[in-house]
Parts: structure tokens; C-alpha cells; sequence
């Protein structure tokens, strides 16, 4: 029996991959065998001596790990509370997703796979797989919309340039979903030596448990950081924005059985919740299966998935994943939203308070600060999931109004 069905964390889920209502493994019998295969491993590779040392000394001497708790004076004074950054932004190739990929690389090795494909929508995990495939010399394939392609260039360019196959996806809407399909049918394909990475806290079972495991130590610098620079046992608020929700995932994961954090998700509402333009699933979505998992989604009354909207790419997904389902239903952690334009101002305010430019993404969160009565002894930590210079296009739109 396994340590989880005897004694269940809540931030783990059971062994058949659900957290309380969510999650699973819904997939054709094809990918069964495969899942398994990495089901009945990543566990142990996972708590392996030799795995964690090549893990932790990459995230130290390749990722730059751990990132600084920053505490953010200008803005602290602004919402009268003390706010501090985990600036995620700093790590080499500039967001969260690379701790993901470094040890889903590592697990990829010890499994024996020798070709690495994953699915890109804005490219930034796309670059995350690129690079880690260029450190560890093994193939790799990225599939992404072409209409995507054209959107992003330069990552694109990125990821060529560090020796990936881009293969632009031709079909339906050329974006995020056609990639991840044809992504899905290549592992189908090739049943023995490709391992498939996947990006977010998503996907069947065991992926959603494996990626929040990966992104934990962004929690676990958090608290040892706490310790021992404010003298406490943690912080008071716990603030990410979610897309899929790795990030957000590891910034509460070793917080979520400490009940007296609050934990405090914040999801894209594009153009506003009632707009019909937004990728706020828990507010918006209905239960339902994508990418193998049991999730809220954005559906119509007869299933079709809706496209969902969202200024920045990186939250522009329809679903959420099984852990943020379930901290949502079970209350357990808050669920905000901020549209495209209380993102944009958050990320203009933070730039020029404290003189750092955020991801799109990450505004998000910043959002929130407006949004929440803060208390002046709080202390309100803000995951920075990613730096901004993947947006000036986009913020340069804005230029005129801020
Ligand atoms: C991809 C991305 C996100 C959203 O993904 P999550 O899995 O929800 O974390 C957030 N911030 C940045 C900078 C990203 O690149």
C-alpha cells in the first residue's frame, strides 16, 4: 500500500490521482501502459539520494536557485502591509517553468528515454524543454499552433536556436489545444523511447502530483526564507496567479496543512467574468475531462470546450488543475480574477515602484493587492512567477494611457 492511501496530505492526491473530487487518469488504453510505466517510477525516482543531489545542485549552479525573497519597500508602503517578492523572475530563462523541466529531464534519463517531446502555447515552456534538452544532449520535438508560432517568433527563434524541432500544428484553431493533440498522438506513436513533458500541474495522473512535487521548493525556500530573516513560522497571505497552476502550486505546497496561511490564487478574467471573454475556469467552468483529467472547464451545455481569453498567453487556458479544483471546493485556499486591464496596471505600477518589469502572467497576482484589506503587520508574500520582457510588445500598447 502507498505511504498516500494510508495517511493523505492535502497536498497530495490519492493513488488513483485524485485530489478529493478531481483529477484521475482519463486516457485511450494506448496511453495506459505508458502512464503507468511512469506511475509506478516517478515516486521512487523522485525520492532517490542520487536523484535529489543532480536535482538540487542543477537548481542551484544551473537555474540559479534559491531565488530571493525581496522585500518590496515602495510597494510594501503603497497597500500599508509587508510584501515581499519570490522572485521566480530571476531564475535562468526568467520564469518558474524551468524547475519543472530540470526534473522532469532528470526522471526522463533514469526511465531511459532518449527522445523528449512537450506541447507549447506562448512558447515559454516550449523554451523551458528546449533548454534542458540542449543541457542533457537528447532529442527533442515541440509542437505548437502555427498561428501560435507566428504570435510568438521570438521564442520560436529561441528554441531553434538551442537545437529543437518546432513542428508547427496545422489543424483547428492552430493553437495550445491542436498542438497538445498531436503531441499526444507522437507519444502514442512511439511507445518506447520518448518521454513527454508536460508544463503545468495538469494532464492525467501522475503529471498534476509531479509537477506541483517539482515547483515545491519555490514553498520550500519561502519558509526557510521566512524563518530566517523575519523570525516567523510563515507568512500571513500567500498570493499567485494560475493558468494551469504549477507555479501557484509550489508556492503553497508545503503551506496548504498550515491552515493559518492564506493561500490565494488569482485567475485571468480578460475582458471581465461576464464578457464572454475570460479564462476564469473556477469562477466560469463546469466539471468535465481535458487532457486526461477530471477538471472545471470552460464548456458549452453540450461539451465543446470555449476558447479562452486572456491578454496573457501563459493564462489563456480553459481548465485548471485538480489540486486548485479541489483547494476551491474544499475552501481551502481563495480564488480571485483580474481582467487584462488590472493586469496591465499592476504590472505598470510594479515596474515603476520598484523598478521590475513582471510577466504578464505575473500581474495577475499583483492585481490582487488592490483587491484585499491588508492588515500592517501582514505579511503578504507574492509569487513573481516570471520577468517581462517576453510583454513589451504588448505593454507598449498601453504606453499612451499609463
Ligand atoms: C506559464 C506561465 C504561467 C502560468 O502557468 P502556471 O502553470 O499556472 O504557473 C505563469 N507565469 C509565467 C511567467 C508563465 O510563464
Amino acid at each position: 500500500m502507498n505511504y498516500t492511501t494510508i495517511c493523505q496530505p492535502d497536498n497530495r492526491p490519492d493513488s488513483d490521482g485524485f485530489y478529493g473530487n478531481f483529477g484521475g487518469a482519463f486516457v485511450p488504453e494506448m496511453l495506459q501502459h505508458k502512464l503507468l510505466e511512469l506511475r509506478e517510477n516517478y515516486q521512487q525516482i523522485l525520492s532517490e539520494n542520487g536523484f535529489q543531489k543532480q536535482f538540487q545542485k542543477l537548481l542551484r549552479d544551473y537555474v540559479g536557485r534559491p531565488t530571493p525573497l525581496y522585500e518590496a519597500v515602495n510597494l510594501s508602503k503603497k497597500y500599508d502591509a509587508k510584501i515581499l517578492l519570490k522572485r521566480e523572475d530571476l531564475t535562468h530563462t526568467g520564469a518558474h517553468k524551468i524547475n519543472n523541466t530540470v526534473g522532469q529531464i532528470l526522471l526522463a534519463q533514469r526511465l531511459g528515454k532518449k527522445r523528449i517531446i512537450a506541447e507549447t502555447g506562448a512558447g515559454q515552456h516550449g523554451v523551458a524543454t528546449a533548454t534542458v534538452c540542449a543541457l542533457m544532449q537528447l532529442e527533442c520535438v515541440i509542437y505548437m499552433g502555427a498561428k501560435d508560432m507566428q504570435r510568438q517568433l521570438p521564442n520560436v527563434l529561441r528554441m531553434q536556436m538551442l537545437g529543437a524541432e518546432v513542428r508547427p500544428s496545422k489543424s483547428g484553431s492552430q493553437t495550445l489545444k491542436d498542438a497538445t493533440n498531436e503531441a499526444i498522438r507522437d507519444w502514442i506513436s512511439n511507445p518506447i523511447d520518448t518521454y513527454y513533458i508536460i508544463g503545468s500541474a495538469i494532464g492525467p495522473h501522475p503529471y498534476p502530483d509531479l509537477v506541483a512535487q517539482l515547483q515545491a521548493i519555490i514553498s520550500q525556500e519561502i519558509k526557510q526564507q521566512i524563518q530566517q530573516n523575519f523570525d516567523r513560522e510563515a507568512p500571513d497571505k500567500v498570493i499567485a496567479c494560475v493558468g494551469g497552476g504549477s507555479n501557484a502550486a509550489g508556492a503553497f505546497f508545503h503551506f496548504i496543512e498550515n491552515k493559518k496561511v492564506e493561500l490565494i490564487g488569482v485567475e485571468a478574467s480578460g475582458m471581465g467574468i461576464e464578457s464572454g471573454k475570460s479564462a476564469a475556469t473556477l469562477h466560469l467552468g463546469s466539471k468535465g475531462i481535458l487532457h486526461g483529467c477530471m477538471i472545471p472547464l470552460m464548456q458549452t451545455a453540450d461539451g465543446q470546450v470555449i476558447e479562452p481569453h486572456s491578454i496573457s498567453a501563459g493564462l489563456d487556458y480553459p481548465g485548471i488543475g485538480p489540486l486548485h479544483a479541489h483547494l476551491f471546493e474544499s475552501g481551502r485556499a481563495k480564488y480571485l480574477h483580474a481582467t487584462d486591464q488590472e493586469a496591465m496596471d499592476a504590472a505598470f505600477e510594479l515596474s515603476r515602484l520598484e523598478g521590475i518589469i513582471p510577466a504578464l502572467e505575473s500581474a495577475h497576482a499583483f492585481a490582487a493587492l488592490a483587491k484585499l484589506k491588508l492588515k500592517k503587520e501582514e505579511i503578504v508574500v507574492i509569487n513573481l512567477s516570471g520577468r517581462g520582457d517576453k510583454d513589451l510588445e504588448t505593454y507598449k500598447n498601453h504606453f499612451s494611457h499609463a
